[in-house]
């Protein structure tokens, strides 16, 4: 299934999108994840992630201060799964893109992180994700973290 996802539009794609239709949710749910990020084209343009910061969309908020917001997935891939994202972007489309300058604002979104998954009730663990890039299955360019949690994890992720 690794090739043929890689296009998001004719023959294949079409192809892959009747194969899905039969496939578990999970892995339809992946495969939708995976194409959303390869049809993502990386820029610093403004995101969707903006307009959920100048609440001109809904989003569920579970902690907000005065440099970073966390809130909720909309596409859920786990019991909880919660993004946490610095307010001002900067140049951090992605985490690639992290100079020396930004270092207060990482540590800030780790922190943050912590903070949530203790909030959330995460005792027993968590695991903190930042997709990079197309291969990284990147879909918005403001820099994330995913918060996931609420069921045991596997490894290797994906
Ligand atoms: P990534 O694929 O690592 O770039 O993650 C982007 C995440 O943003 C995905 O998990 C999406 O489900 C999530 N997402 C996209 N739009 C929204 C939205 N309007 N509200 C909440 N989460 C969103």
């Amino acid at each position: 299934m690794s090739e043929p996802l890689k296009t998001s539009s004719g023959r294949l794609g079409v192809l892959t999108s009747h194969l899905l239709t039969a496939a578990p949710l999970s892995l339809r749910a992946m495969a939708s994840e995976k194409e959303a990020a390869l049809a993502a084209v990386p820029s610093d343009s403004p995101t969707i992630f903006d307009k959920i910061i100048n609440k001109e969309i809904p989003s569920t908020v579970v902690y907000e201060d005065e440099k970073v917001l966390a809130f909720r997935d909309i596409s859920p891939q786990a019991p909880v799964h919660i993004l946490i994202i610095p307010k001002v972007k900067d140049g951090l489309t992605g985490i690639s893109k992290a100079e020396e300058r930004h270092y207060e604002i990482l540590g800030r979104l780790l922190h943050t992180a912590k903070l949530v998954a203790e909030q959330e009730g995460l005792q027993d663990g968590y695991r903190l994700v930042i997709n990079d890039g197309p291969k990284g299955c990147q879909s918005v360019y403001h820099l994330h973290i995913h918060l996931l949690g609420g069921r045991q994890m596997n490894w290797p992720a994906g």
